[in-house]
């Protein structure tokens, strides 16, 4: 099973960060994908893959929070990063319409502009997406037929956002969020709408803890090492056994960010 949302940048990983990733490996997690958030955590996160190789690898991108900061030399940054073998996609990067910390107009032009470097250097992108479903598809399509892969993660929209994602052929990244007793109600109903291969899980640590593990973790810090749960439960809500639901996830993973 493979955890493409790991914010392992995370100060609140500061004092225990080679634990937490021993406790995934320990717990069965077969591979990891770092989030870069912005050009600083980008870095960080290529130097924390770099340190457990064939086990984690890392995204280079801007968050839309962070999107205000877009500059040529974050550019550059982002380019020369993705050079290196452990940098396997472009991103976090989209809009984010429910906090709004960057103006639209920035997160709009930030976003494009990682597109764009996407298709120059031919790596699949990893987007973020909230409360922006229209503009997001809008600015995202015509880049489609250019990238190799493109996931959404984090997906927590209605069944015509995730209708219309699927339409797009993007891949869909699905969090500990759908374990909430109130809102994941509504996704855990749409799960089984996921094409096989479409399919990939992520724990976004140390965010969305799940809400329904028991006994409760005594921190309300989330970590890679709950992966298990989250695809125990997408597993029952799909029909799925856990085993089989494990190998798809860990191998659409390595497809989709040609790992194999
Ligand atoms: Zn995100």
């Amino acid at each position: 099973m493979f955890d493409i949302g790991v914010n392992l940048t995370s100060t609140q990983f500061a004092s225990d960060r080679p634990k937490v990733v021993k406790r995934a490996r320990e717990a069965g997690v077969t591979g990891m994908l770092i989030t870069g958030t912005n050009a600083l955590e980008s870095q960080q996160a290529q130097k924390l893959a770099e340190d457990q190789p064939g086990f984690c690898w890392s995204t280079a991108g801007v968050h839309p929070h962070h999107a205000s900061e877009w500059s040529t030399e974050i550019a550059s940054t982002l380019r020369r990063l993705a050079e290196k073998p452990e940098v396997v996609a472009i991103g976090e990067c989209g809009l984010d319409f429910n906090r709004n910390l960057s103006a639209h107009e920035q997160q709009e032009y930030a976003f494009e502009a990682q597109l764009a470097l996407a298709a120059e250097l031919n790596m699949p992108v990893f987007l973020h997406c909230r409360e922006a479903h229209a503009r997001f598809a809008a600015i995202v399509a015509p880049w489609l037929p250019k990238l190799p892969g493109a996931v959404i993660h984090c997906f927590t929209g209605t069944r015509d956002e995730l209708e219309a994602c699927l339409a797009l052929g993007l891949s869909i990244g699905i969090t500990g969020w759908v374990c909430d007793e109130r809102r994941g109600l509504e996704l855990r109903e749409m799960l089984p709408l996921i094409p096989a291969d479409k399919l990939l899980l992520e724990t976004d640590s140390p965010y969305l803890l799940p809400r329904d593990m028991r006994p409760r973790p005594t921190s309300r810090r989330n970590e890679p090492c709950f992966l298990p749960h989250i695809v125990q439960q997408v597993a029952t809500w799909r029909g799925e056994s856990s085993e089989a639901l494990a190998a798809c996830v860990d191998n659409n993973a390595r497809t989709l960010f040609r790992l194999v």
